[in-house]
Protein backbone atom coordinates (compact mmCIF):
# COMPACT_ATOMS: atom_id res chain seq x y z
CA UNK A 1 0.00 0.00 0.00
CA UNK A 2 2.89 2.47 0.55
CA UNK A 3 6.26 2.89 -1.32
CA UNK A 4 7.89 5.20 1.24
CA UNK A 5 7.45 4.59 5.15
CA UNK A 6 9.30 7.66 7.27
CA UNK A 7 9.75 7.92 10.88
CA UNK A 8 10.08 11.58 12.03
CA UNK A 9 8.10 14.27 11.47
CA UNK A 10 10.79 16.41 11.52
CA UNK A 11 12.69 18.61 8.96
CA UNK A 12 14.54 15.86 7.41
CA UNK A 13 11.12 13.50 7.79
CA UNK A 14 8.75 15.84 6.07
CA UNK A 15 11.36 16.98 3.06
CA UNK A 16 11.67 13.33 2.01
CA UNK A 17 8.27 12.83 2.34
CA UNK A 18 7.35 15.70 0.16
CA UNK A 19 9.92 14.47 -2.57
CA UNK A 20 8.73 11.09 -3.13
CA UNK A 21 4.95 12.40 -2.33
CA UNK A 22 5.54 14.82 -5.04
CA UNK A 23 7.59 12.15 -7.23
CA UNK A 24 4.25 9.76 -7.14
CA UNK A 25 5.20 7.48 -4.24
CA UNK A 26 2.82 6.84 -1.80
CA UNK A 27 4.21 7.78 1.53
CA UNK A 28 3.32 6.95 4.99
CA UNK A 29 5.02 9.19 8.04
CA UNK A 30 4.84 7.65 11.11
CA UNK A 31 5.06 10.14 14.23
CA UNK A 32 5.54 9.50 17.97
CA UNK A 33 4.68 13.56 19.00
CA UNK A 34 1.27 14.81 18.70
CA UNK A 35 2.82 17.17 16.16
CA UNK A 36 4.98 17.81 13.54
CA UNK A 37 7.83 19.83 13.20
CA UNK A 38 10.35 17.64 15.70
CA UNK A 39 12.45 20.26 17.26
CA UNK A 40 11.55 22.82 15.31
CA UNK A 41 8.15 22.81 16.24
CA UNK A 42 7.27 26.44 17.80
CA UNK A 43 3.50 27.76 18.80
CA UNK A 44 2.10 30.61 20.53
CA UNK A 45 1.86 31.16 23.94
CA UNK A 46 -0.55 32.42 26.11
CA UNK A 47 0.62 36.38 25.88
CA UNK A 48 1.39 35.78 21.97
CA UNK A 49 3.81 35.36 21.35
CA UNK A 50 5.15 32.51 19.14
CA UNK A 51 8.08 30.53 21.01
CA UNK A 52 9.95 27.26 20.08
CA UNK A 53 9.12 24.88 22.51
CA UNK A 54 12.26 22.56 21.75
CA UNK A 55 14.89 25.52 21.97
CA UNK A 56 15.51 28.75 19.43
CA UNK A 57 15.91 27.81 15.72
CA UNK A 58 17.36 30.43 13.39
CA UNK A 59 17.25 29.73 10.09
CA UNK A 60 20.68 30.58 7.63
CA UNK A 61 21.74 29.40 4.66
CA UNK A 62 24.42 30.45 1.61
CA UNK A 63 22.78 28.12 -0.63
CA UNK A 64 20.17 29.15 -2.87
CA UNK A 65 18.82 26.37 -4.18
CA UNK A 66 17.77 25.05 -0.05
CA UNK A 67 16.14 29.07 0.02
CA UNK A 68 14.25 28.45 -3.28
CA UNK A 69 13.34 25.01 -2.45
CA UNK A 70 11.81 26.40 1.42
CA UNK A 71 10.76 29.27 0.16
CA UNK A 72 7.29 27.29 -1.96
CA UNK A 73 6.06 26.06 1.71
CA UNK A 74 6.71 29.92 3.33
CA UNK A 75 6.94 33.24 3.62
CA UNK A 76 9.58 34.94 5.51
CA UNK A 77 10.21 37.60 8.32
CA UNK A 78 14.06 38.65 7.52
CA UNK A 79 15.67 38.26 10.41
CA UNK A 80 19.28 38.36 11.19
CA UNK A 81 20.16 36.59 14.52
CA UNK A 82 22.58 38.49 16.78
CA UNK A 83 23.85 37.45 20.27
CA UNK A 84 25.41 39.02 23.23
CA UNK A 85 27.22 37.06 26.05
CA UNK A 86 27.73 38.01 29.40
CA UNK A 87 31.21 38.72 30.26
CA UNK A 88 32.44 40.15 33.63
CA UNK A 89 28.53 41.90 33.92
CA UNK A 90 28.52 43.41 30.68
CA UNK A 91 26.56 42.43 27.49
CA UNK A 92 28.89 42.11 24.57
CA UNK A 93 28.68 41.04 21.01
CA UNK A 94 29.72 37.65 20.27
CA UNK A 95 30.69 35.71 17.95
CA UNK A 96 33.59 37.48 19.52
CA UNK A 97 34.62 40.55 17.07
CA UNK A 98 36.95 43.90 16.55
CA UNK A 99 33.82 45.24 18.26
CA UNK A 100 33.84 43.26 21.37
CA UNK A 101 37.26 43.46 21.66
CA UNK A 102 37.09 47.03 22.01
CA UNK A 103 33.71 46.80 23.98
CA UNK A 104 35.74 44.73 26.94
CA UNK A 105 39.23 46.17 26.66
CA UNK A 106 40.41 49.86 27.06
CA UNK A 107 41.33 51.46 24.16
CA UNK A 108 45.25 50.97 24.61
CA UNK A 109 44.95 47.86 25.01
CA UNK A 110 42.31 47.01 22.27
CA UNK A 111 43.79 49.16 19.80
CA UNK A 112 46.94 46.95 20.61
CA UNK A 113 45.53 43.22 20.44
CA UNK A 114 43.20 44.82 17.03
CA UNK A 115 46.95 45.78 15.61
CA UNK A 116 48.04 42.05 16.60
CA UNK A 117 45.24 40.64 14.67
CA UNK A 118 45.61 42.80 11.56
CA UNK A 119 48.50 41.36 11.14
CA UNK A 120 48.38 38.15 11.83
CA UNK A 121 44.94 37.34 9.77
CA UNK A 122 43.75 38.79 6.96
CA UNK A 123 40.59 41.09 7.42
CA UNK A 124 37.88 38.89 7.82
CA UNK A 125 39.01 35.61 8.99
CA UNK A 126 37.12 33.62 10.91
CA UNK A 127 39.52 31.82 13.74
CA UNK A 128 38.37 28.56 16.01
CA UNK A 129 38.75 29.57 19.30
CA UNK A 130 41.53 26.14 19.72
CA UNK A 131 43.19 27.62 16.82
CA UNK A 132 44.11 30.83 17.81
CA UNK A 133 44.89 29.26 21.55
CA UNK A 134 48.32 27.51 19.45
CA UNK A 135 49.23 31.48 18.26
CA UNK A 136 53.09 31.94 18.76
CA UNK A 137 52.49 35.86 19.36
CA UNK A 138 52.32 36.63 23.26
CA UNK A 139 49.76 39.20 22.15
CA UNK A 140 47.19 37.18 20.52
CA UNK A 141 48.32 34.20 23.05
CA UNK A 142 46.69 36.62 25.74
CA UNK A 143 43.69 37.28 23.89
CA UNK A 144 42.71 33.77 23.30
CA UNK A 145 43.60 32.86 26.83
CA UNK A 146 40.48 35.85 27.59
CA UNK A 147 38.54 34.61 25.00
CA UNK A 148 38.70 30.95 26.05
CA UNK A 149 38.17 31.81 29.53
CA UNK A 150 35.39 33.90 29.18
CA UNK A 151 33.18 32.93 26.74
CA UNK A 152 34.35 28.90 25.55
CA UNK A 153 35.74 27.16 28.54
CA UNK A 154 32.20 27.11 31.21
CA UNK A 155 30.19 27.37 28.70
CA UNK A 156 31.05 24.12 26.61
CA UNK A 157 31.12 22.46 30.30
CA UNK A 158 27.69 23.17 30.86
CA UNK A 159 26.79 22.67 27.45
CA UNK A 160 28.26 19.46 26.77
CA UNK A 161 30.15 18.41 30.30
CA UNK A 162 32.98 18.70 28.75
CA UNK A 163 35.99 20.77 28.33
CA UNK A 164 36.16 21.86 24.63
CA UNK A 165 39.66 19.98 24.30
CA UNK A 166 37.76 16.98 24.87
CA UNK A 167 35.06 17.26 22.32
CA UNK A 168 35.49 17.80 18.57
CA UNK A 169 37.05 21.17 17.77
CA UNK A 170 34.32 21.55 15.09
CA UNK A 171 31.59 22.40 18.15
CA UNK A 172 33.38 25.30 19.27
CA UNK A 173 34.88 26.32 15.30
CA UNK A 174 30.84 27.11 15.04
CA UNK A 175 31.35 30.42 17.07
CA UNK A 176 34.44 31.71 15.43
CA UNK A 177 36.81 35.06 16.44
CA UNK A 178 35.74 37.38 13.67
CA UNK A 179 38.30 39.58 12.66
CA UNK A 180 35.60 42.14 11.51
CA UNK A 181 33.05 44.42 12.93
CA UNK A 182 29.74 42.00 11.98
CA UNK A 183 28.21 41.60 15.19
CA UNK A 184 25.98 39.23 13.86
CA UNK A 185 25.98 35.59 14.81
CA UNK A 186 25.79 34.20 10.82
CA UNK A 187 26.98 35.60 8.07
CA UNK A 188 25.16 33.07 5.53
CA UNK A 189 23.57 35.24 2.36
CA UNK A 190 19.48 34.21 3.48
CA UNK A 191 18.55 34.71 7.21
CA UNK A 192 14.47 34.67 8.01
CA UNK A 193 12.07 33.05 9.99
CA UNK A 194 9.59 31.71 8.88
CA UNK A 195 6.48 34.46 8.79
CA UNK A 196 4.09 31.87 10.16
CA UNK A 197 6.11 30.13 12.41
CA UNK A 198 8.27 26.42 11.73
CA UNK A 199 5.08 24.50 12.19
CA UNK A 200 3.62 25.83 9.50
CA UNK A 201 6.16 25.95 7.51
CA UNK A 202 6.30 22.11 7.97
CA UNK A 203 2.50 21.44 7.75
CA UNK A 204 2.84 22.86 4.16
CA UNK A 205 5.73 20.43 3.22
CA UNK A 206 3.44 17.61 4.24
CA UNK A 207 0.65 18.29 2.69
CA UNK A 208 0.36 16.56 -0.18
CA UNK A 209 -2.23 14.23 -0.95
CA UNK A 210 0.18 11.00 -1.25
CA UNK A 211 1.24 11.35 2.41
CA UNK A 212 -0.51 9.78 5.31
CA UNK A 213 0.71 11.30 8.78
CA UNK A 214 0.43 9.21 11.66
CA UNK A 215 0.41 11.24 14.76
CA UNK A 216 1.13 10.00 18.73
CA UNK A 217 2.36 6.78 16.90
CA UNK A 218 5.54 4.96 17.97
CA UNK A 219 6.87 3.45 15.40
CA UNK A 220 7.40 -0.32 17.54
CA UNK A 221 4.37 -0.77 17.70
CA UNK A 222 3.39 -1.08 13.72
CA UNK A 223 6.88 -1.85 12.80
CA UNK A 224 9.24 -4.72 12.99
CA UNK A 225 12.75 -5.56 11.92
CA UNK A 226 13.33 -9.47 11.97
CA UNK A 227 16.31 -10.95 9.81
CA UNK A 228 17.12 -8.07 7.83
CA UNK A 229 13.55 -7.54 6.75
CA UNK A 230 11.12 -5.61 8.15
CA UNK A 231 7.50 -5.65 8.51
CA UNK A 232 4.73 -3.16 8.85
CA UNK A 233 1.38 -3.44 10.53
CA UNK A 234 2.43 -7.21 10.82
CA UNK A 235 3.29 -7.55 6.70
CA UNK A 236 5.97 -7.83 4.93
CA UNK A 237 7.35 -4.09 4.09
CA UNK A 238 9.46 -4.37 0.83
CA UNK A 239 9.83 -0.35 0.47
CA UNK A 240 11.88 2.21 1.40
CA UNK A 241 12.04 3.15 5.04
CA UNK A 242 13.14 6.54 5.78
CA UNK A 243 14.11 6.43 9.74
CA UNK A 244 14.94 9.91 11.83
CA UNK A 245 14.97 8.94 15.13
CA UNK A 246 17.94 7.81 17.55
CA UNK A 247 19.60 5.20 15.93
CA UNK A 248 19.85 3.27 18.45
CA UNK A 249 16.29 2.83 19.08
CA UNK A 250 15.72 1.50 15.86
CA UNK A 251 17.82 -1.25 17.30
CA UNK A 252 15.99 -1.36 20.15
CA UNK A 253 19.38 -0.47 21.67
CA UNK A 254 21.11 -3.96 21.09
CA UNK A 255 24.69 -2.35 21.54
CA UNK A 256 23.40 0.01 24.65
CA UNK A 257 22.31 3.53 24.75
CA UNK A 258 24.04 6.61 22.39
CA UNK A 259 24.72 9.09 23.97
CA UNK A 260 22.79 12.49 23.48
CA UNK A 261 22.85 15.67 25.18
CA UNK A 262 19.66 16.91 26.32
CA UNK A 263 18.34 20.48 27.48
CA UNK A 264 16.02 21.28 30.58
CA UNK A 265 13.50 24.20 28.68
CA UNK A 266 12.31 26.77 31.30
CA UNK A 267 9.86 29.30 29.64
CA UNK A 268 9.00 32.32 31.63
CA UNK A 269 6.84 34.95 30.82
CA UNK A 270 7.92 38.61 32.65
CA UNK A 271 5.97 41.54 33.02
CA UNK A 272 8.06 43.98 31.10
CA UNK A 273 7.83 44.82 27.21
CA UNK A 274 11.76 43.51 26.62
CA UNK A 275 13.96 42.10 29.27
CA UNK A 276 17.08 41.66 27.18
CA UNK A 277 20.11 43.68 25.47
CA UNK A 278 19.91 41.02 22.50
CA UNK A 279 17.09 38.45 20.99
CA UNK A 280 19.88 35.70 22.68
CA UNK A 281 22.21 36.40 25.47
CA UNK A 282 24.50 33.38 26.72
CA UNK A 283 25.66 33.36 29.93
CA UNK A 284 28.70 31.40 29.79
CA UNK A 285 29.72 31.91 33.23
CA UNK A 286 28.00 31.92 36.98
CA UNK A 287 24.71 30.87 36.10
CA UNK A 288 23.49 26.87 35.73
CA UNK A 289 21.64 28.05 32.36
CA UNK A 290 23.42 28.55 28.74
CA UNK A 291 21.73 31.23 27.29
CA UNK A 292 18.20 33.06 27.79
CA UNK A 293 16.07 33.45 24.14
CA UNK A 294 13.75 36.67 23.95
CA UNK A 295 11.43 34.95 21.31
CA UNK A 296 9.41 38.89 20.61
CA UNK A 297 12.72 39.84 19.62
CA UNK A 298 12.84 36.95 16.87
CA UNK A 299 9.53 37.52 15.92
CA UNK A 300 8.05 40.63 16.82
CA UNK A 301 4.68 41.16 18.89
CA UNK A 302 3.03 43.74 20.37
CA UNK A 303 2.74 42.69 23.85
CA UNK A 304 3.31 44.59 27.35
CA UNK A 305 4.90 41.09 28.18
CA UNK A 306 7.23 39.18 26.97
CA UNK A 307 8.61 35.47 27.16
CA UNK A 308 11.79 34.03 27.75
CA UNK A 309 13.50 30.87 27.55
CA UNK A 310 16.46 29.86 29.81
CA UNK A 311 18.25 26.27 28.63
CA UNK A 312 19.56 24.18 31.15
CA UNK A 313 21.89 21.43 29.68
CA UNK A 314 21.54 17.84 31.27
CA UNK A 315 22.51 14.55 29.98
CA UNK A 316 19.44 12.61 27.80
CA UNK A 317 17.51 10.02 29.65
CA UNK A 318 15.15 8.41 27.30
CA UNK A 319 11.38 8.73 28.57
CA UNK A 320 12.55 11.70 30.47
CA UNK A 321 13.65 14.65 28.45
CA UNK A 322 14.36 14.95 24.73
CA UNK A 323 17.44 14.49 22.51
CA UNK A 324 18.82 17.82 21.23
CA UNK A 325 22.19 16.94 20.23
CA UNK A 326 24.27 13.41 19.66
CA UNK A 327 27.58 13.69 22.19
CA UNK A 328 30.64 14.75 19.90
CA UNK A 329 33.15 12.61 21.86
CA UNK A 330 35.49 9.87 20.66
CA UNK A 331 33.83 7.07 22.80
CA UNK A 332 30.19 8.19 21.41
CA UNK A 333 31.10 8.38 17.67
CA UNK A 334 32.50 4.75 17.93
CA UNK A 335 29.31 3.69 19.74
CA UNK A 336 27.90 5.22 17.03
CA UNK A 337 29.34 3.29 14.47
CA UNK A 338 28.20 -0.48 15.92
CA UNK A 339 24.64 1.08 14.96
CA UNK A 340 25.66 2.58 11.97
CA UNK A 341 27.72 -1.07 10.64
CA UNK A 342 23.98 -2.37 11.84
CA UNK A 343 22.27 -0.61 9.96
CA UNK A 344 24.52 -1.29 6.62
CA UNK A 345 22.64 -4.31 6.62
CA UNK A 346 19.48 -3.27 5.91
CA UNK A 347 19.62 -2.38 1.95
CA UNK A 348 15.97 -0.54 2.09
CA UNK A 349 16.44 1.76 5.42
CA UNK A 350 18.51 4.77 5.27
CA UNK A 351 19.24 6.83 8.59
CA UNK A 352 18.40 10.73 7.88
CA UNK A 353 19.32 13.86 10.15
CA UNK A 354 20.85 14.98 13.32
CA UNK A 355 19.81 12.06 15.41
CA UNK A 356 20.21 9.60 13.00
CA UNK A 357 23.02 10.28 11.35
CA UNK A 358 24.30 11.37 14.60
CA UNK A 359 25.41 14.89 13.36
CA UNK A 360 25.85 18.50 14.35
CA UNK A 361 23.42 19.50 11.10
CA UNK A 362 21.79 23.14 11.42
CA UNK A 363 18.36 23.40 9.51
CA UNK A 364 19.64 23.87 6.34
CA UNK A 365 22.46 21.02 6.00
CA UNK A 366 19.02 18.92 7.55
CA UNK A 367 17.15 20.12 4.12
CA UNK A 368 19.93 19.70 1.19
CA UNK A 369 21.42 16.52 3.09
CA UNK A 370 17.65 15.28 2.52
CA UNK A 371 17.07 16.55 -0.82
CA UNK A 372 20.77 14.77 -1.48
CA UNK A 373 19.14 11.48 -0.40
CA UNK A 374 16.11 11.38 -2.49
CA UNK A 375 18.29 11.82 -5.55
CA UNK A 376 19.80 8.66 -4.51
CA UNK A 377 16.84 6.91 -3.45
CA UNK A 378 14.30 7.79 -6.04
CA UNK A 379 13.20 4.52 -7.15
N1 LIG B 1 30.01 28.24 22.67
C1 LIG B 1 30.59 28.73 23.82
N2 LIG B 1 30.19 29.94 24.29
C2 LIG B 1 29.25 30.69 23.67
C3 LIG B 1 28.67 30.20 22.49
C4 LIG B 1 29.06 28.96 22.02
O1 LIG B 1 31.41 28.06 24.41
O2 LIG B 1 28.93 31.79 24.16
C5 LIG B 1 30.46 26.91 22.18
C6 LIG B 1 29.72 25.79 22.93
O3 LIG B 1 30.57 24.67 23.02
C7 LIG B 1 28.54 25.54 22.01
C8 LIG B 1 29.19 25.66 20.65
O4 LIG B 1 30.12 26.75 20.81
O5 LIG B 1 27.96 24.28 22.24
C9 LIG B 1 28.27 25.91 19.50
O6 LIG B 1 27.46 27.02 19.78
P1 LIG B 1 26.08 27.27 19.01
O7 LIG B 1 25.58 28.60 19.41
O8 LIG B 1 26.28 27.00 17.58
O9 LIG B 1 25.17 26.12 19.67
P2 LIG B 1 23.65 25.69 19.40
O10 LIG B 1 22.89 26.96 19.06
O11 LIG B 1 23.70 24.70 18.29
O12 LIG B 1 23.25 25.10 20.70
Amino acid sequence: MFDVVIIGAGMAGSVLAERFATNKKKVLVIERRQHVAGNCYDETDEVGILIHKYGPHLFHTDDEQIWNYLSRFTDWHVYHHRVKALIDGAPVPIPFNLNTLHEVFPKILADKLESALLENYEYGKKIPILELKQSANADLQFLADFIYEKIFLHYTQKQWGFSPEKISGAVTARVPILVGRDDRYFYDRFQAVPKRGYTELVKNILDHKNIKLLLNTDFHDVMELRDEKIYLFRKRFKGQLIYTGQLDELFKKKFGALPYRSIEMKFETVDTEIFQAAPVVNYPNNYDFTRITEFKQIHPTHSPRTTILKEYPQDYVAGENEPYYPLFTDAARSAYEKYSAELARFKNITAVGRLAEYRYYDMDDTVKHALEIFSTLNF
